[in-house]
């Protein structure tokens, strides 16, 4: 593989750009090698600089659930474009957009066009915080809510009341109103629910974790939040940002029947440029200025070309109502490849993850047998020097998995059976290899 374009790329970046990119991830640090540099992508190939083809299941880490490049998105795209790029004031687009959110979750009465899934999570914090005049926000270890200072906060060791910040430069002052629970644990949520009775302004919860590898919630886990919020008089925010258009149509409260007061979207709902939103029940959403006291702004939220990207990926989805029936049927066939290596696996819909618990590899005698993986101590386990090389044995064979442990992999429409099947086998070939080292 001549990866001789890259590399001169990597290290100039590295001289400009702090680690050479502009999102941690991308440094492909946790798999021991140097990053690709993109030239193109289409469909469910992605080329690098030097020519790489690749088939690409990190699709922009959610976004590309139609694939790369689709080409009425494109048109719409360039059309839209030739009107102008911004303009700081409202457009029908952004109506348009809202329009269909609300159509495809209804409990969204009302929504903020943001430009990243960051900023919607920060704000509907806020708005969170500004409804129920609360400060404390309880969230759980191991999901991932963007980089915003009050949720960069991991649960500090042994006692989960303790929160320490999981960044530098995060002042302790935000942890102390940020408590962290235990995905998938009801007892861990009501004591601090106790403890803090009524102060926690809301539960914030990926209601299917995806930052942490796949991780499904519990039955009735949440049903419970839903009831312990309802009682407290706290309020529950469903970070939709992986999950939202992803799951189905009507994302994960659809997906599951548990409804939230506010809904954060991100990745699909952009089709792919930077655009975010958060929304909920319109008494909620009428905190937000200048209707209400809860500031928040941004002088290219609701951006036309971003808008019109949006638009188009949504209209695609909800004409074509064979989509998610396809992706979860090829996802299905993955996870089916992955059981037969043995490994445990967790999927949802077309969100999938293979985690290399201890045992794995059935050296030491163990069976993996019944193991799961509920929450985010039980994906620390794992063997990360084994997916380092299940990593790169995959990327040798020509197929692009999230160079992570914790990231999930994820299935769009563009990837045919026959890639499927294609993948199915690299996956055998790879993890055996893995094995036999
Ligand atoms: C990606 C992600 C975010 C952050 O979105 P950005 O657009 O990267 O800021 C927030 N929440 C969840 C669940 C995510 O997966």
């Amino acid at each position: 593989m001549d990866t001789t374009n890259s590399e001169q790329l990597f290290t100039k970046a590295q001289k400009l750009i702090p680690g050479g990119v502009n999102s941690p991830v991308r440094a492909f640090k946790a798999v021991g090698r140097h990053p690709f540099f993109v030239d193109r992508a289409q469909g469910p190939w992605i080329i690098d600089e030097d020519g790489n083809r690749y088939v690409d299941y990190v699709c922009s880490w959610g976004p590309g659930i139609l694939g790369h490049a689709h080409p009425k998105v494109i048109e719409a795209v360039q059309q839209v474009c030739a009107k102008g790029l911004t303009f700081g004031a409202p457009t029908a687009g952004e109506v348009e957009l809202a329009e269909l959110i609300g159509a495809c979750v209804p409990d969204v009465e009302m929504v903020r066009l943001v430009s990243s899934g960051t900023e919607a999570v920060m704000s509907a914090v806020r708005v969170a915080r500004g409804f129920t005049g609360r400060d404390k926000i309880i969230k759980f270890a191991g999901n991932y809510h963007g980089h915003s200072d009050g949720l960069l906060v991991k649960a500090g060791s042994g006692l989960m009341t303790q929160s320490v910040p999981d960044s530098a430069g995060v002042p302790a002052g935000y942890a102390a109103s940020t408590l962290t629970a235990v995905y998938n644990d009801e007892e861990s949520v009501r004591s601090l629910m106790e403890e803090n009775s009524g102060q926690v302004a809301a539960i914030v919860v990926e209601p299917v974790a995806a930052n942490m590898g796949v991780v499904p919630p519990k039955e009735g886990f949440l049903e419970f939040l839903r009831r312990i919020t309802k009682e407290q008089g706290s309020l529950l925010i469903f970070d939709e940002v992986i999950t939202g258009f992803r799951l189905s149509l009507g994302s994960a409260s659809e997906y599951t029947g548990v409804h939230a007061d506010l809904y954060t979207f991100g990745k699909i709902v952009g089709g792919g440029m930077p655009l975010a939103a958060y929304g909920g029940r319109q008494d909620i959403m009428s905190c937000v200025a200048p209707l209400g006291a809860v500031y928040q702004a941004g002088t290219l939220s609701g951006n036309p070309v971003a808008v019109m990207a949006g638009i188009t990926t949504l209209k695609i989805l909800m004409e074509d109502t064979g989509i998610y029936e396809r992706i979860d049927r090829r996802a299905a066939k993955l996870e089916a490849a992955f059981r037969q290596t043995g490994l445990c696996v967790n999927r949802v819909g077309s969100l999938l993850s293979a985690f290399f618990l201890p045992g794995w590899d059935g050296k030491e005698g163990k069976e993996i047998g019944e193991r799961k993986v509920e929450n985010y101590e039980d994906a620390c386990q794992c063997d990360r020097e084994a997916f380092a090389d299940y990593f790169n044995r995959m990327l040798e064979r020509g197929i692009y998995v999230a160079p992570s442990q914790f990231e999930a992999m994820f299935v769009s429409d563009a990837h045919s059976d026959e890639l499927i099947d294609r993948t199915c086998s690299a996956i055998k070939e790879s993890v055996e290899e893995c094995r036999v080292v």
